[in-house]
């Protein structure tokens, strides 16, 4: 009889073990059961402008079209980490569809070469990254722009400013061709202004670069869990 406690109390603690075992064996295969609602997605990610086009120029003189390729390639990384398939229109620094330099007078009719790239692809959404600029230096905040995606673009912004604690400048419908000519649901980031010396700060440094990847990842997971 008295030999029996300590017995039972190694049985006790027995059970336990194998109790929190079983359930750190459940939970672990539920995280790995739990897919994201980006997985099997066909993202296409446009880094805005490019090469020869540096698109905005930062208040100390940092250019647009390196910030936006940089988050770009943040992005990628993030959204394959989840299972999603990434289509990009450019991977590196240069103008997809530049040939001669009278193409630079004609910068929005080489938006043609990034959305027939983008069209010729199973792509479910494209996101294209942009850096804001205004003659006001004092103008900040984050915007998303679509045409004819109103809740793609409402889902990003309110997640991308969530992220990042930006002024909030909302989702605004807005005919870039970036957006009329591709035929999947597709908005345009802007992820806050250049022309800012406190936002120019933010917009090139990585770590603020992962925050406003994370925000969009969050916007494009939210919309497709309510689809
Ligand atoms: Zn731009």
């Amino acid at each position: 009889m008295h030999r029996s406690r300590p017995h039972l109390f190694w049985t006790r603690l027995g059970k336990t073990f194998a109790y929190v075992v079983l359930m750190l064996v459940l939970s672990s295969g539920m995280v790995i059961a739990a897919k994201s609602a980006l997985h099997g997605k066909v993202i296409a990610l446009d880094a805005g402008h490019g090469g020869q086009d540096h698109g905005a120029i930062g208040a100390s003189g940092s250019a647009e079209k390196h910030n936006t390729l940089a988050t770009v390639l943040i992005l990628k990384e993030l959204l394959e980490g989840e299972g999603a398939k990434v289509v990009l229109t450019r991977n590196a620094d240069y103008l997809p569809g530049y040939k001669a330099p009278s193409d630079l007078e004609r910068l929005t009719e080489l938006i043609r070469a990034r959305t027939d790239l983008v069209n010729a692809t199973e792509a479910h959404v494209l996101v294209s990254i942009h850096n804001d600029s205004n003659p006001n230096p004092e103008l900040t905040g984050t915007s998303t722009y679509y045409w004819r995606s109103p809740l793609l673009a409402k889902t990003v912004q309110s997640h991308l400013v969530e992220s990042l604690g930006t002024r909030d400048i909302g989702a605004i419908q807005h005919g870039f061709r970036i957006l009329t000519r591709s035929k999947m649901p597709a908005v345009l980031v802007e992820i806050g202004f250049l022309s800012n010396a406190a936002e120019e700060k933010l917009l090139k440094s990585y770590w603020y670069q992962v925050k406003a990847a994370q925000g969009i990842i969050n916007g494009l997971r939210a919309y497709f869990a309510n689809r």
